[in-house]
């Protein structure tokens, strides 16, 4: 479902958000808020988390058990961000995930290709569509620590050519967390690989990047953008605001409710943003 929800989005010319979790209140935030805006949405668990999301089963069931509960009706992805290995992916695969990324672009390409290619393999055998990686996002973000590398654009078509996968994310300079300044993407090469490679591109790293240039992005081939810095800094701020506003406070719902509530109010912008409003792509799901 997710690989036609993706590649309509990409005909379309919007983008899917990928909106990463960090527990219970971030899973009903931006489910509530998708379904707010009535927006397909793809949930996103990074592997470095994995154990403290509560392993993969875990947070999978927990997912969707919450769209459940909640009676959500727009379409749900839950991916796999920056799997670390091809083991960890297959297990993400066993467990129910829809969707999986192999970050192999730490390693060489020609090994690279050959871990991306083996989680392929075992993916689709199992419906699960997988995105890869080449280049590499900077900053920090989950633990995860890189310096921004362009991705190579022959690198990317031989990625793309020799593993089938479904979605490609070339670095082109976003970075992950924070940016120290203005982003600075590499509009030339987006427009190379997009005019090199049929499947859609996924952007790391978008918050904090400009929207016109998320826009343009979107134009170059981008169909699903991954957020989580900024829907954390909103969360955290929030709380912050709330436990020095009402110093006696103690109560947890009480606590956490206003900072739900930034969840849902900054995920329904990324919405906006991403232009997947009122794009309900449920009927793709029959096809
Ligand atoms: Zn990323």
């Amino acid at each position: 479902m997710e690989k036609h929800m993706i590649r309509y989005a990409k005909s379309q010319g919007f983008a899917i958000p990928q909106m990463n979790i960090n527990g219970l209140i971030w899973i009903e935030g931006v489910l509530q808020a998708a379904e707010n805006m009535q927006s397909p949405i793809i949930i996103g668990t990074t592997d470095k988390n994995i154990a403290y999301l509560g392993g993969y089963k875990f947070i999978l069931q927990t997912i969707k058990n919450k769209i459940t509960a909640m009676g959500i009706t727009v379409p749900v992805s839950i991916h796999l961000d920056h799997g670390l290995t091809v083991e960890g992916c297959k297990q993400a695969v066993d467990a129910g995930y829809d969707s999986v990324m192999f970050d192999g672009s730490k390693l060489p390409i020609e090994e690279n290709i050959r871990q991306t290619k083996e989680v392929v393999e075992y993916a689709h055998a199992h419906g699960v569509i997988v995105e890869g990686e080449v280049g590499a996002v900077g900053g920090v973000e989950d633990g995860l620590v890189g310096q921004v590398k362009y991705a190579d654009i022959d690198e990317c078509v031989a990625l793309v050519q020799q593993t089938h996968l479904d979605t490609l994310a070339p670095a082109l300079g976003s970075v992950h967390g924070k940016y120290k300044g203005e982003p600075n993407l590499g509009f030339a090469e987006m427009e190379a690989i997009g005019s090199k490679v049929d499947v859609p591109l996924v952007l790391h790293g978008a918050s904090g990047i400009p929207n016109a240039d998320l826009q343009r992005a979107i134009q170059l081939g981008h169909a699903k953008i991954n957020f989580n810095t900024e829907i954390n800094i909103s969360w955290s701020n929030q709380l912050r605001k709330t436990l020095n506003e009402s110093t006696e406070l103690f109560n947890p719902q009480e606590i956490l409710k206003p900072s739900i509530q930034a969840i849902i109010t900054i995920a329904e912008k990324i919405i906006q943003t991403c232009g997947s409003e009122n794009k309900n792509t449920a009927f793709i799901k029959n096809r």
